[in-house]
């Protein structure tokens, strides 16, 4: 349930409200929004009476939310999210392209990677430094190392950074270098790092399942949300499909859809969507005209020799390229880049 308050309702009134939700066992959660205060309640098992709180002082009304994902819905909050991450928004008018390689592999390789992509236009760095990684003989990434390694690449362009972290165990720690958290699409619906996820004074970038519905994937943010943290981006990066001669399904129907029932800004990543690289700047131009709000790409100095990823990843020349290519896309679409 969702209560709005009048636009003049006091201080004392909406702190009223706030306690009488508290009072029944429930969990108020303060909706900011440019209007007006809004508060929505969480915690209860069955139907609330909208009666409960209308007649309260300095309630305009109370409103039934009828998605199972309460706080990341549109009928919650109406205006879009935007996040601070180190001077970039994501989620405004502006679309964030983040750029880099897969993995981190060297000072050289990275710092080489971050002063290509920020020529080319990117606004901030992708690198993993935990690598989820199929096989177990496979590099598995710098673990902090690489952190460190990002740190530096930032200090010297100025990007912010997005990095995975993949277990509860170093969570503190990535974040501790990170701008954005990456939860990578294995990791979606880990519930235990999800509510530590909440307390994360660090906004997250929560990949989408392989296998996972948009609704699954909406309660996966709904719990980093409703564990208080509500700096979430969603990004799409494929999903398994019976087709094989792509390494993945780009679900590009998820970016108005996602637009649609929430109000988090959406990225999306074309790399690990197609996974071919001749592919990816198609993808990524499709990504701007169906309105995602960035884009998370794959670029290597070198990526025959990448450790990870190689074959989606592009060079910076292409990526420069495709920076020209979103421009003109995102124009189109009114939009700046
Ligand atoms: C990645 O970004 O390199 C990655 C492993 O992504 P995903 O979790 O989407 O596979
Ligand atoms: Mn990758």
């Amino acid at each position: 349930m969702l209560v709005v308050m009048k636009p003049n309702a006091t201080e004392a009134q909406v702190d009223a409200v706030v306690e009488r939700i508290r009072s029944m066992g429930l969990v108020p959660h303060a909706i900011p929004g440019a209007q007006r205060t809004a508060i929505g309640i969480t915690g209860n098992k069955g139907g609330l009476d909208p009666s409960l709180f209308e007649g309260q002082p300095g309630v305009r009304e109370a409103i039934r939310v009828s998605q199972p994902f309460k706080l990341v819905s549109r009928e919650v909050k109406a205006e879009d999210t935007v996040i601070q991450v180190g001077g970039v928004s994501i989620g405004g008018p502006r679309i964030v392209v983040m750029a880099g390689p897969c993995s981190v592999e060297s000072r050289e390789q990275i710092l080489e990677s971050a002063r290509e992509v920020k020529a080319a236009g990117a606004t901030m760095l992708r690198g993993g430094a935990y690598k989820p990684r199929t096989s177990p003989y496979e590099f598995q990434g710098l673990a902090e190392e690489g952190l460190k390694l990002l740190a530096l690449a930032r200090e010297e362009t100025g990007l912010p950074i997005v990095t995975e972290a993949m277990d509860s165990e170093t969570l503190a720690m990535v974040a501790d270098y990170a701008d954005l958290v990456q939860i990578g699409a294995r990791n979606m619906q880990n519930f235990s790092l999800l509510k530590q996820l909440g307390k994360l004074g660090k906004p997250v970038l929560l990949k989408r399942g392989p296998s996972s519905t948009i609704r699954e994937w909406l309660m996966a943010a709904e719990y980093v949300v409703a564990h208080g943290n509500p700096r979430v981006a969603l990004c799409e990066r494929g999903i398994r499909t019976f087709e094989n001669a792509t390494r993945n399904t780009l679900d590009l129907n998820a970016v108005p859809v996602l637009k649609s029932l929430t109000h988090l800004p959406v990225v999306v990543d074309p790399s690990h969507g197609i996974g071919l690289r001749a592919h990816v700047p198609a993808m990524a131009r499709a990504a701007v005209a169906a309105g995602a709000d960035g884009l998370i790409v794959e670029v290597h100095p070198c990526p025959e020799k990448a450790l990870s990823d190689g074959q989606q990843s592009l060079t910076p020349g292409e990526f420069s390229g495709l920076m020209a290519q979103v421009k003109v896309i995102a124009g189109a679409v009114g939009r700046p880049v």
